[in-house]
């Protein structure tokens, strides 16, 4: 199965997918932890790349390709296999933030943004995304304890309502795919977060 975890800063998405993975694991489960932009070898140069704001003189669509680029490796490297072999495979982002970011708050227009992801996914859509919702204030207040990565550069400059945007820009995804999204409030303990996943995670695995 493939899971993927969306959200904006600071929803501890990592926190609960490292928690998932090791109750998986105490089942017997084969589990693959994964990112993105990353996950292969490809991707995380690509990550690199991103991140760092070498290719954002390029522009939006440069940045939208490279994303889509970085993608298309980490499922056919990564994902796929994986998935094929009957592993859960957990990924810390996925197409919804490229819809999000690049596609919302990129700027770019939907019909692009469909293309790019048509190609980047060839087929491997996530059985299940767990949607971290939180506002945004609280993300990126939880999210500055842990500034000084290499993100945050990208964090410096981007205000409260870009955040809200993509707040409800996840939403309207869930919105428009229910059978695919659960939305989580993670504005809740990391406990409650981490019962309310597994339940989710529960009635896929049952399926
Ligand atoms: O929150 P996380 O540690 O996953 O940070 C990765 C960063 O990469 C995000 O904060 C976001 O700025 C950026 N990103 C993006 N478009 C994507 C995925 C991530 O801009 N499709």
């Amino acid at each position: 199965s493939f899971i993927s975890f969306e959200g904006g800063e600071g929803a501890g998405k990592s926190t609960q997918i490292r928690r998932l993975a090791e109750t998986l694991r105490g089942r017997g489960f084969d589990v693959v932890v994964t990112r993105e932009p990353g996950g292969s070898p490809g991707a995380e140069a690509v990550r690199h790349v991103l991140l760092s704001g070498a290719a954002e003189p390029f522009g939006s669509k440069m940045e939208a390709v490279l994303f889509a680029a970085a993608r298309s490796d980490h499922v056919e490297q990564v994902i796929r296999p994986a998935v094929e072999r009957g592993a859960v495979v957990l990924s810390d982002r996925f197409l919804d933030s490229s819809r999000v970011y690049q596609g919302v708050t990129g700027g770019l227009d939907a019909g692009f943004m469909q293309a790019l992801e048509r190609v980047a996914i060839n087929g491997m859509m996530p059985d299940l995304t767990l949607i971290l919702d939180l506002d945004p204030a609280e993300g990126l207040r939880r999210a500055g304890e842990r500034r000084g990565d290499e993100t945050a550069d990208r964090f410096e400059k981007e205000t409260l309502a870009i955040h809200e945007q993509r707040r409800e820009a996840f939403l309207d995804i869930a919105h428009r795919e229910p059978e695919r999204c659960v939305v989580i409030d993670a504005s809740r303990s990391e406990d409650a977060v981490a019962e309310r996943i597994a339940a989710a995670v529960d009635a896929l695995l049952e399926r």
